[in-house]
């Protein structure tokens, strides 16, 4: 049976998605191992996998979110740590022997080793963003940046040499294309879905459902409430301001309430808690959203997906650019509103989820996609496409 190695970053919307293939792939009888953070390796090694402990981020990166700078620098931060990361990762590679390495394609280290030990490499994009950037890191005015682009082309080529690969610059790296890449979310959904080829496999988001909890606030039912889920994913989650003001938005009796808030916040900060509210620092999400008729999101791809997934029509308030483009792929297919985050006020966050409820063409829009992704196949389909890959060695070069 064949041995699989992945590869990823340690942040929730990354690992999630692949738990359930790594599940699927040990129950067919194949050997998974996980390269990942060690903050991960219990969460994996429960999918059934077998941990290996790794991370190719500088551990400036870890200490707090990154970022749309910081995560535009990460191709060069990767390199400059790859003489460092290249050939461990190798050796670990080399006793592991594995048929094949599926990756997280924003990781550098992985794809140099696929290149180096000539093994078949499967990619996969846990996030939304085009193919091809628009532009380059745009910060290349900064001389620190400046010093960082020189070291970061001086360890590739370091590596380059020593390993005998041809002279590779880190965009010709980043730009090869594995034969298959597996992508959480349907076609339809994905921004300027022209530049993705049939290499790329859009399975669409990638769990396992769970059975239904009760939805957690009381209720009076003589006064149906709409049922409002709110969450700012698991990074850039600390804000008691918008907190605060969710508790304005959504009084009783109209409004009942779920509202994760993650691991960071002070939660007597929030005090007194309405009564329609149900406060949490982490909740079983796709567990709660098949009883929710509106998600208030940060828009991260797996949240927005999950909502899809149970035809909940969503508000997106984005931080990131990454956000930024799935909202503006809710909002221009319909599927909810994006209010000024920056600008907003308890009034406008009403308003804003009041005009989403009402709104028969959002629903419309929300039924539809919900049955384009329920037609994408999840990660049973990214499970069989992962097992019939015969792959090339050398991935496509698409410059
Ligand atoms: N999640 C969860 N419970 C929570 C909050 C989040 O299970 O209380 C899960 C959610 O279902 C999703 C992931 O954490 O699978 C968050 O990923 P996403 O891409 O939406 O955002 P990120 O946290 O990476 O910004």
């Amino acid at each position: 049976m064949p041995t699989y190695v992945f590869f990823n970053v340690s942040a929730y919307g990354h690992v999630n998605p692949t738990l359930p293939i790594v599940t699927a792939l040990c129950k067919r009888g194949h050997t998974v191992y996980y390269f990942i953070g060690e903050s991960f390796a219990d969460t994996v090694q429960q999918a059934g996998a077998i941990p290996v402990i790794f991370s190719e981020m500088p551990r400036s990166q870890h200490a707090t979110p990154p970022g749309d700078k910081e995560i535009a620098l990460l191709p060069l931060l990767m390199a400059r740590e790859s003489p460092r990361v290249v050939p461990e990762i190798v050796d670990k590679l080399k006793s592991i022997r594995p048929d094949r390495i599926i990756f997280n394609t924003m990781l550098l280290a992985p794809r140099l080793a696929a290149r180096i030990l000539q093994i078949p490499a499967i990619g996969f994009r846990p996030f939304h963003s085009p193919r091809r950037p628009s532009k380059d890191v745009e910060l290349n005015a900064d001389p620190w940046v400046k010093q960082l682009a020189d070291a970061a082309n001086q360890a590739i080529k370091a590596i380059t040499t020593s390993y005998s690969l041809p002279d590779l610059t880190l965009r010709e790296v980043f730009a090869a294309v594995p034969g298959l890449t597996l992508v959480f979310l349907p076609k339809s959904f994905q921004v300027d879905a022209a530049q993705f080829d049939e290499r790329f496999l859009f399975v669409g988001p990638s769990f396992t459902a769970p059975p239904p909890i009760p939805w957690p606030v009381a209720e009076n039912s003589e006064s149906p409430a709409a049922r409002v889920y709110i969450s700012l994913g698991t990074l850039r989650n600390n804000d008691p301001d918008f907190y605060r003001m969710c508790f304005a938005a959504f009084p009783a009796p109209d409004w009942s309430v779920v509202m994760s808030v993650g691991n960071q916040i002070d939660l007597q900060a929030l005090e007194p808690i309405p009564g329609n509210f149900v406060v949490r620092r982490s909740v079983p999400q796709t567990a709660i959203l098949p009883h929710t008729d509106i998600f208030v999101t940060h828009g991260g791809l797996n949240s927005t997906m999950e909502s899809l997934y149970y035809g909940v029509p969503l508000v997106v308030l984005p931080s990131i650019k990454e956000q930024v483009t799935t909202a503006e792929r809710v909002r221009d297919l319909h599927l909810g509103l994006i209010p000024d985050r920056a600008n907003l006020t308890a009034a406008t966050l009403r308003e804003a989820a009041t005009t989403v409820l009402q709104s028969e063409s959002i629903r419309q829009a929300v039924y539809h996609m919900k049955d384009t992704i329920h037609s994408a196949g999840g990660y049973l389909r990214a499970t069989d496409a992962i097992i019939a890959f015969q792959g090339e060695v050398h991935p496509n070069s698409t410059l």
